[in-house]
């Protein structure tokens, strides 16, 4: 990578992520010689994403799993099935953003509540009970409490 300043030919990383395609890479550099900051847009090979299971296994990322457990949650409910495909993409997109070469099982369902609970409640609390395995009805009338607390209508309370 040239610099567009002096054309010095080696420059450092500043800050590297995906683009919203996923196969193309934004990177800020800046130039080791006179120290100009630009920007490259890179295409790459995406490298699988690994998944650690709670089990310890390891599996590679799907976003067809991720679809399926989407799906599940929200049967039944009023979303587009549009909806929940930019859902998945953008849950993947944030999970290749946290730069690392594995993500645990937890991390994906994290980022689902939290896609879910701005999309549909009920979907929400699906998902929650069987992601969190609620071990009795106060643990999940906890949650329930403090969902209503954070949304602005009042339909739990
Ligand atoms: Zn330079």
């Amino acid at each position: 990578m040239k610099c567009p300043n002096c054309h010095h030919t080696s420059s450092r990383v500043v800050d590297s992520r995906h683009t919203d395609e996923l196969s193309a890479i934004r990177r800020r550099r800046e130039c080791e010689e006179c120290g100009f900051r630009f920007t490259t847009f890179e295409r790459m090979e995406l490298s699988p994403l690994v998944v650690v299971k709670k089990d310890g296994n390891r599996e590679v990322f799907s976003r067809e799993k991720l679809m399926d457990g989407l799906l599940r949650a929200c049967e039944k409910r009023p979303i587009p099935y549009e909806t929940l495909e930019k859902t998945a993409a953008q849950i993947e997109l944030d999970l290749r953003n946290l730069n690392k070469s594995e993500v645990s099982s937890n991390d994906i369902g994290e980022h689902v509540m939290k896609a879910l609970i701005t999309l549909d409640q009920v979907a929400y609390v699906r998902f929650a009970s069987v992601y969190k395995e609620f071990k009795d009805i106060d643990q999940l009338m906890e949650t329930l409490k403090h969902l209503a607390k954070g949304s602005d209508d009042n339909e739990l309370q």
